[in-house]
């Protein structure tokens, strides 16, 4: 070599030696590491000395990612395709970096596969940016079904679900019910101990609902406001009045004390308990209301109490008087 060409030489190892991306080479008939930058011992800590054979990539390397990413190398490379994989990488310490290895098959002059050369690049940074987008991604999914204060479902997915629900029942033929609930004197507590607590009120009563509410399609959303709904599938008069017991229960045992509520010294509740099996052409509104009706009548009749009936679906007149 004459001293230009070392020069050059010196010029380009110094290039890729001091760049942010990790240069390497392997031979391919030996499958070993003829190069590889300095540099890789500062991203992961194995020494330069330690890459000697293509196992020693492939070991170090998130079990999770190596058998995909060694098949997908090996036959990109035996097919003489330059490629580009990305990984995490194991480092001395245990932690895992995210490599981007972005590949150029070299061949001889009659075709043959002769050495892979390559960079590694970091790509720690992006992945966590990517990540974070699928993270906001999935959180702004759930706000769209799910009320942001109590954690319960919103309003638009109990629409949804009751319409599902409804169309159940009217092929299965089984009684549909619905709980209404509405905190006593609210306005009144929000006034006395303001609007934080008010909201921490709202959130302990939507805990103790998702905890009444026991059947697996058993569906609990706020409805608006200091109101709640559940929706029963497959549960009669009786059944749903049980339900509701529990839910006053449940927020009695929670003890949050009312001190200007009108019926008692602790938070309670006013319900309305309705129960349906709709038929082919009825639909869901007129049930709502007339559950709602009895919420009302919940209210005028004292507060911290349940109000129930089953529905004839069509006219939404109540069959029997069993109101409570
Ligand atoms: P009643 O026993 O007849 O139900 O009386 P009430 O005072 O509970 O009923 P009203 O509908 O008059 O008042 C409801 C109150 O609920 C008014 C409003 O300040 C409060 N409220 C509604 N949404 C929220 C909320 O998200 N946070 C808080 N802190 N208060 C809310
Ligand atoms: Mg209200
Ligand atoms: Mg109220």
């Amino acid at each position: 070599m004459n001293d230009d060409a070392e020069t050059t030489q010196e010029v380009y190892k110094a290039l890729l030696e001091s760049t942010r991306a990790i240069p390497w080479k392997i031979d391919w008939k030996t499958m070993t590491f003829a190069y590889i930058g300095p540099q890789i011992e500062e991203l992961l800590g194995w020494s330069q000395s330690s890459w000697v054979s293509v196992n020693d990539w492939a070991e170090r390397m998130h079990p999770d990612d190596r058998d995909a990413v060694v098949a997908f190398c090996v036959s990109q490379s035996q097919a003489g395709t330059d490629h580009e994989a990305d990984y995490r990488a194991l480092t001395t310490t245990g932690d895992y970096v995210w490599i981007r290895d972005v590949v150029h098959v070299m061949r001889t002059p009659d075709g043959e596969v002769e050495a892979l050369i390559g960079f590694m690049f970091d790509i720690s940074e992006r992945k966590k940016a990517e990540q974070q987008l699928i993270d906001l991604q999935k959180q702004l999914e759930e706000y769209s079904y799910k009320d942001g204060l109590t954690g319960v479902a919103n309003r638009r997915m109990f629409d949804s679900m009751l319409e599902v629900e409804w169309a159940n029942a009217q092929r299965t033929g089984e009684p549909l019910s619905l709980i209404l609930l509405d905190i006593d004197y609210f306005k009144q507590y929000n006034d006395h101990y303001g609007h934080i607590q008010g909201d921490d009120c709202l959130k302990s009563v939507g805990r103790a609902l998702i905890d009444a509410a026991i059947r697996p399609r058993d569906f609990v959303a706020r409805f608006g406001g200091e109101e709640f709904v559940l929706i029963l599938p497959a549960t009669d008069e009786a059944a749903a009045c049980q339900v509701a017991e529990r839910c006053r229960k449940l927020i009695r045992e929670q003890c949050i004390p009312h001190e200007k509520s009108g019926v008692a010294s602790l938070l309670t509740i006013s319900l309305g308990v309705g129960t349906v099996a709709p038929r082919h052409e009825d639909r869901p509104l007129p049930f709502i209301q007339a559950v709602d009706r009895l919420l009302y009548r919940a209210k005028q009749q004292g507060r911290n109490r349940l109000e129930s009936a089953r529905f004839d679906s069509t006219r939404m007149v109540e069959e029997q008087g069993e109101s409570r």
